[in-house]
């Protein structure tokens, strides 16, 4: 096990250049890919290097490993950390996304556990998330607090485009459940859905609900990454409108739920990284433009 400690180069960075200068040179500590794992995927990758990263904001929840997937490198952190001691709310998501881009990574993949609010997203089924509703309050998520530059980031598609066409592909490839669209609740927790809540989520037409994707997705597009959810349906959050024999959710549900299906999580995202272009056609890679004012 190689460990490599990388300082943050400078105290702070509020714009895109910034951003930029930050990147470390080091080649061994270079990734293109990053994946943040979530609930029950805390490893990806064997035969890795560790790297511990500072940020301008903070410790991020874990090392980063980096290791090889075919010629690509991949960068791998649990985004609850190794032993899952960080809940939702508590997570550094401004430095973990940080430390992602820091080593050059311009693809992230964020596999997450989430509940289902439709009777047609079944538990085991994927659902490669398309938009999100943000119902989380109090967590730093964005990169332009402060100014001067004041920024305004085009939010109407926060997932990227032609991660998510592979996602689906690689999905059906490996006759994988998949939903090719989907909305994501994103609750504040650490608590599950009342019934109530439940109920409007469902009668809204949205289909899962989960704690992590707020802000992780749109700090990722302030960093001009591109981002992709791949949810694993776990559960039925507060149960199911005319079902009375499905109960709702538990932790031990959900542990249960992920432990039979992160082979199949897992087994996608190493199908999918080959076939992502080097070169990046999306709009995420100019996220920023025109969204500044002033500076
Ligand atoms: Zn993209």
């Amino acid at each position: 096990m190689l460990v490599v400690s990388l300082a943050p180069a400078v105290d702070a960075a509020k714009s895109a250049s910034d951003l930029r200068l930050l990147t470390p040179s080091m080649d061994a500590a270079r990734a293109e890919i990053g994946v943040f794992g979530g609930s029950g995927l805390y490893r990806l990758l064997d035969d890795v290097a560790f790297l511990a990263i500072e940020t301008p904001y903070g410790v991020p929840s874990d090392d980063i490993a980096i290791g090889r997937v075919g010629d690509r490198m991949v960068a791998f952190m649990p985004r609850h950390g190794r032993k899952h001691t960080i809940p939702p709310a508590a997570i550094n998501y401004r430095a973990n996304l940080w430390a992602m881009h820091s080593i050059g990574v311009n693809r992230v993949i964020a596999p997450t556990a989430a509940g289902s609010l439709q009777p047609h997203v079944k538990v085991g089924e994927l659902v490669i998330t398309d938009q999100f509703i943000d119902r989380t309050h109090g967590r730093p998520d964005t990169y332009f607090a402060e100014g001067p530059k004041v920024v305004h980031i085009s939010a109407a598609e926060p997932y990227c485009p032609v991660l998510r066409a592979l996602a689906v592909q690689a999905a059906k490839a490996g006759e994988v459940a998949v939903h090719e669209h989907g909305t994501v609740v994103v609750i504040q927790g650490p608590r599950f859905s009342t019934r109530a809540e439940s109920k409007w989520f469902s009668s809204m037409g949205w289909e899962t609900v989960n704690m992590t994707q707020y802000p992780e997705a749109m700090l990722a597009r302030e960093l001009e990454m591109c981002y992709l959810n791949i949810s694993l349906v776990t559960d039925y959050d507060a149960g199911l409108e005319g079902h009375p024999d499905v109960k709702p959710v538990s932790v031990e549900e959900v542990q249960r739920s992920f432990a039979a299906n992160t082979d199949r999580v897992r087994e996608l995202i190493l199908r999918l990284i080959p076939n992502i272009p080097a070169e990046r056609q999306c709009p995420c890679a100019t996220a920023l433009r025109d969204a500044a004012i002033g500076g």
